[in-house]
């Protein structure tokens, strides 16, 4: 059971944010007090942070929201649908990272404040001028677009509300808006950002669309089942209630989850739930915030939720229990697992009270009532127990997985079958266990190559296989001693593939002649078949060209840089790209420019 003082981490996290602590603060009065400490910063001198933004702030994402394998670790501020806005500093300080990638932040500053904590700034479509020279400076000296820098102090400091880059969609992005993060210098852990006086209208209290009651043990029935059952929420007299407003028969251990969002003012867009907390006949049995959190713990996300659910039907529930295997920091009080045992043929009221960071609150009440029945318990064949804390084997003629200790969150009663597969596959296709059920870290997978001939030994990888569609995906992984071996973080369906084919090059600027058919860049498309592009360079006249990579549209690009570039002559350019098999391409051209 854990239990954590709540007062003790409310001033820890504002401590170590540099905010004063209020010594008598207890829970309840958390939400006024901050409220009032902020609008006291905001009357008072300067306020601690500005908004990076000048239009006004809207939100299409909070802290902490569900994600895929992760909570969201900053808020996403709306930029009118465009690239191009402008960016300034939060606060003072100095840029102390910047980051180029073709994948997640895309474009990222880091500037770091004297109040120990650094403000990040994601998905930017371009640095300011003097930083963008430096980032491509240390792009054309590493001879990579993929760049991590540490800036020294004395490089770029940086004032409130100063200039430094432009808003962009780069990176994994499904649009164009700019990732704010505050974090804890020290421990790199990301702060809920709207502690602060961000210009964020909030009037809008969550919304709560469904309850999940699920049966926890043997011989507990929600509804006379023996499986989980989810009910509609519906709002009615300034509460939310189950619809038809029924006393559920219940029996034996139960578990409630609820599947709920929370909205800003003028954005139409889901965002994520502050708080929640449940209660029993009056009683607390469990409560998180979502005020910090680390990286490391981000993929406990899929115990925290129903991950079931998420697979089977794509709705997040928040669970109000937590998993053995759970260690997730947000739950500051939890009795019983969260779980309930209702067995005392009584009536009881369960209450979850949803609120978010600006002081709305939302309340779901209902009724279940204890109702002894003879369930027939469902009882499955199973391959193999697996212990959740301990470090598990599961071995058999033609396959071998290795799991680490604590990565599941409750024990899982493993299954595992053979089937035959199409011709295009090296192995049978190993059916491991279910997707529905979450893996905490890789677990590692060898499938015996046995049809495997010698010289393809190194194009093998394993693959996952829709069975339904025959479609295959790469799982990566490599030939070792008979057997391809990847590790693995999810269950599912398993195979040996081949990836033989090079990566393909499609020039997107020149025409069949090899005239430049873009006035200032040279573009490309490319992509792999299957086991994905591992790097590629462009040389422009012998020397390496930086040809910048956005992984979503599987473009790259050059722009022609008059500092590195002679114009009117004819130009030679090599695009080769490697796949992680090793399969080679090379696209050789000559233009006028
Ligand atoms: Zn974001």
């Amino acid at each position: 059971m854990i239990l954590q003082n709540h007062k003790v981490m409310i001033k820890k996290n504002l401590q170590t944010l540099g905010l004063k602590v209020l010594h008598s603060m207890q829970i309840k009065y958390f939400i006024p007090i901050l409220i009032l400490h902020l609008s006291f910063s905001l009357s008072g001198q300067t306020p601690e942070y500005v908004s990076p933004v000048k239009i006004p702030v809207f939100l299409s994402g909070n802290f902490a929201e569900l994600r895929s394998n992760h909570f969201h670790s900053g808020i996403d501020i709306k930029t009118q649908g465009i690239i191009g806005i402008p960016i300034y500093s939060a606060a003072s300080g100095f840029i102390s990272r910047i980051v180029v990638s073709p994948t997640g932040y895309g474009l990222a500053l880091y500037i770091e404040h004297p109040n120990g904590t650094t403000s990040v700034y994601g998905h930017l479509e371009s640095f300011r001028d003097d930083i963008a020279r430096y980032v491509k400076s240390k792009q054309y000296e590493q001879e990579s677009f993929r760049v991590d820098l540490p800036v020294s102090k004395s490089l770029f400091p940086v004032k409130q509300d100063e200039f430094i880059a432009k808003s962009g969609n780069t990176g994994s992005t499904g649009g164009p808006h700019l990732h704010f993060e505050i974090r804890d210098t020290k421990t790199e852990e990301p702060v809920n950002p709207l502690f602060y006086p961000f210009p964020v209208a909030d009037k809008i209290a969550p919304h709560i669309y469904s309850l999940m009651i699920t049966p926890m043990n043997e011989f507990a029935h929600v509804n006379y089942q023996a499986q989980k059952a989810i009910f509609p929420v519906e709002f009615s007299e300034g509460k939310f209630r189950l619809k038809n407003n029924p006393v559920v028969p219940v029996y034996g251990v139960v578990g409630f989850a609820v599947q709920a969002n929370d909205f800003y003012d003028g954005s139409h867009n889901r965002c994520g739930i502050y708080s929640m907390r449940m209660f029993w006949d009056g009683e607390l049995y469990f409560s998180f915030r979502m005020d910090r959190f680390s990286f490391d713990e981000s993929r406990y996300i899929n115990s925290h939720i129903d991950y079931e659910e998420l697979i089977n039907t794509k709705q997040w529930f928040h669970k109000a229990w937590q998993d053995p295997g759970n260690r997730l920091s947000i739950y500051d009080y939890i009795r019983d697992s969260g779980l309930l045992r209702v067995t005392d043929g009584n009536i009881h009221i369960v209450r979850i009270e949803l609120s978010d960071l600006h002081g709305n609150l939302s309340i779901l009440e209902f009724r279940v009532e204890s109702k002894s029945h003879r369930i027939v318990p469902i009882r499955t064949e199973y391959t193999q127990l697996l212990r959740y804390d301990k470090a598990n084997r599961f071995s058999e003629e033609n396959i071998t997985i290795d799991f680490p200790e604590n990565t599941f969150y409750n024990d899982v009663e493993f299954m595992w079958k053979q089937k035959p597969a199409s011709e295009n596959l090296f192995s049978d296709i190993h059916v491991i266990h279910q997707n529905t059920v979450p893996l905490h870290n890789s677990a590692k997978l060898s499938i015996k190559a046995d049809k495997l001939e010698k010289e393809l030994q190194e194009k093998a990888l394993l693959v996952t296989v829709d069975t339904l569609t025959g479609k295959i995906s790469s799982a990566g992984g490599s030939y070792n001693k008979g057997f391809v071996t990847a590790n693995i973080r999810s269950f599912g369906n398993y195979a040996i593939a081949l990836d033989t084919i090079a990566p393909r090059i499609i020039p997107l600027s020149l025409n069949d002649k090899s005239a430049l058919t873009e006035f200032n860049r040279i573009r490309f498309r490319i992509t792999d078949d299957l086991s994905g592009i591992k790097e590629y360079t462009g040389i422009l006249d012998g020397k390496w060209a930086l040809f910048e990579y956005d992984a979503k549209t599987n473009m790259i690009v050059h722009y022609f840089d008059r500092e590195r570039f002679e114009l009117e002559k004819r130009h030679q350019l090599t695009v080769k790209v490697t796949d992680n098999k090793g399969n080679e391409n090379i696209h050789e051209t000559s233009f006028w420019k």
